[in-house]
């Protein structure tokens, strides 16, 4: 895998034989999840990814 490629995602390898070092993006890791709290018992209730906008589980840990 090419180390210029973005560790937050999956990375697809679609390369051909004539062209081999093609990469689409795939799933995201999540790995910097924010953590979001409820009001005002400041509970943890689930995390945001920014990269990708999908809410997680409280228990997440990427
Ligand atoms: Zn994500």
């Amino acid at each position: 895998m090419s180390a210029e490629l973005d560790p937050r995602w999956e990375w697809i390898d679609v390369g051909t034989y004539g062209n081999p070092d093609q990469w689409i993006k795939g799933e995201c890791n999540h790995l910097t999840p924010d953590p979001v709290h409820a009001q005002p018992t400041d509970e943890l209730v689930a995390h945001l990814c920014p990269d990708c906008n999908t809410q997680l589980p409280a228990e997440w840990y990427p």
